[in-house]
């Protein structure tokens, strides 16, 4: 089986969150389960191409935007994640600062930018005679080109039969612009119909994959049901309820090579769950970094996120004095929306010798935050899956999240009582109930011996690809019967 896997952020190469992270695992799981697989994304400015051994196919493709016909050159790699990724060099697109805007916004162009990537990827099937089985396609920045095939390109004979498979990582970022982009697409007005792409009287890209597109996946069974409902649906619940028979919730996994405490080179020092005693010194090296006093004995909480409304940053807000006022410490690493900036640097300011705050993007102190934190805090009012939580188990930072999508799927409430139990869940979205949480893990925590066996366990529990990996081959023969229907 060929597929060809379409992403606009792959890690290592571009990442701003969790899908750069799949896309760039699942892949070289796949292959390694025997699927013939590539991977094709936009080669941004920021990617580093002699790091990487990228180079250039010397093939140019070009793709039709607009009323033009637009030239990208196509670059290659073949060194990273045992997978060639195939890259579209056009650097009026994509030669930026950022993938998809800065924190004033989302760059002005992005209907543009993203048309001519989906246009691209089956150009690049053409030209390179790519001939997948399935196009397996992410997130918003891909979902045209299952309307391509459906339509532009349903007769042509490179690209008949090609069956898709959508992955929703996210379902509140949709590729939402408005009617007057409809030529840029170069799809026709009937398209732009209720039916189709047409959204409360804007184009919504993602509401295109998932109506055209032969199987939908979303990234754990508990947010496949919630965004069937109004509350997590984002206006989409209608379409994808109509979709249910196809629609399947797939948790993600985690490439244990480089979220691992017992290889991890960024940390102070390797542990795992039989030797764990280097945790205590990745936890006084992150006390350092944060300037944070190097108490052994205080709890320490980590977050790292991206800093937007659905990661549940209020709740923290209405309870920061009460957080503040108990014995522990907490270090926040994270970038996004401005309000959040403001707000976490003046609990900064506040509280500095219990909150340490880092507005950054930085990979190694994240690493470092998962092996110095005794706990990992997630209350996001929706997680699709969330993978911080997951590596956290990993790393022995025991998980305080709130009960919603993956969180819910991956963390179990632990029994005071029994010890059963992987983390600290709470199910109401109130800062309360959050301070409850904490609370209690600060009682785990007290003592000593049992929060170190409890940790211990944690370490053991396994995420890898393998099972989800299967499940998505089972899909692609799923999608591919779809298309011979
Ligand atoms: P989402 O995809 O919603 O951002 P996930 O938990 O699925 O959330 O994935 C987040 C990924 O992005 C993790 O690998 C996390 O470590 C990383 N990440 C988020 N913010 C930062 C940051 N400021 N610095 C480094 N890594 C970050």
């Amino acid at each position: 089986m060929k597929v060809l896997f379409v992403a606009s952020e792959v890690a290592p190469f571009a990442k701003t969150g969790g899908l750069a992270d799949v896309a760039g695992s699942l892949p070289g799981e796949l292959k390694n389960l025997g699927i013939d697989i590539s991977v094709i994304m936009p080669l941004y400015g920021k990617i580093d191409i002699k790091k990487h051994g990228i180079r250039s196919t010397r093939k140019k493709i070009t793709a039709q935007v607009r009323d033009n016909m637009v030239t990208a050159d196509i670059y290659k790699s073949d060194t990273v994640n045992n997978v060639t990724t195939y890259f579209i060099k056009n650097d009026d697109y994509y030669d930026r600062e950022q993938l998809y805007g800065t924190p004033d916004g989302d760059y002005p162009d992005n209907c543009e930018r993203f048309t001519f990537f989906n246009r691209a990827v089956l150009e690049f099937c053409k030209a390179f005679k790519y001939n997948p089985d399935v196009i397996h396609i992410n997130d918003w920045q891909a979902s045209l080109i299952p309307v391509y095939l459906k339509t532009t390109y349903k007769d042509d004979p490179a690209l008949t039969g090609v069956a898709t498979l959508m992955t929703v990582h996210n379902l509140a970022y949709q590729g939402l612009f408005w009617a007057y982009d409809m030529p840029i697409l170069n799809l026709g007005w009937d398209l732009f119909h209720h039916k189709y792409l047409e959204f409360y009287n804007n184009i919504n890209f993602l509401k295109g994959g998932i109506v055209f597109s032969d199987v939908i996946t979303t990234v754990s069974a508990k947010y496949s049901k919630e965004i069937q409902t109004a509350e997590f649906g984002c206006g989409l619940e209608g379409v994808l309820a109509d979709r249910k028979d196809d629609l399947h919730g797939v948790l993600n996994g985690v490439d244990y090579s480089v979220w691992n405490p017992s290889t991890d080179d960024l940390i102070a020092q390797k542990f795992n769950f039989k030797n764990d005693k280097g945790k205590a010194a990745c936890k006084k090296d992150l006390q350092k970094i944060y300037d944070l006093p190097q108490k052994t004995n205080l709890p320490l909480i980590g977050i790292i996120s991206r800093l937007a409304d659905q990661k549940g940053f209020d709740l923290i807000a209405e309870a920061i004095d009460n957080i503040a006022a108990l014995d522990l410490q907490m270090v926040v690493l994270g970038t996004g929306e401005q309000k959040y900036h403001d707000m976490f640097e003046a609990f900064a300011r506040k509280y500095p010798e219990k909150i340490g705050v880092k507005i950054a993007y930085d990979n190694t102190i994240a690493h470092k935050i998962e092996a110095g934190s005794d706990f990992f805090l997630m209350p996001s009012r929706y997680e699709p899956c969330g993978l911080n939580q997951i590596y956290s188990l990993k790393y022995g930072a025991v998980p305080i999240v709130r009960a919603t999508g993956g969180l819910d799927d991956t963390i179990k409430n632990i029994n005071l009582k029994t010890r059963a139990g992987n983390g600290i869940k709470f199910t109401k979205y109130d800062s309360n109930e959050l301070l409850k949480a904490i609370k209690k893990a600060l009682t785990i925590y007290g003592n000593k011996k049992a929060f170190r066996a409890l940790r211990k366990e944690v370490m053991k529990i396994d995420f890898s690809w393998s099972r989800s990996a299967k499940k998505y081959i089972n899909l692609y023969k799923n999608a591919m019967k779809k298309t011979t229907v």
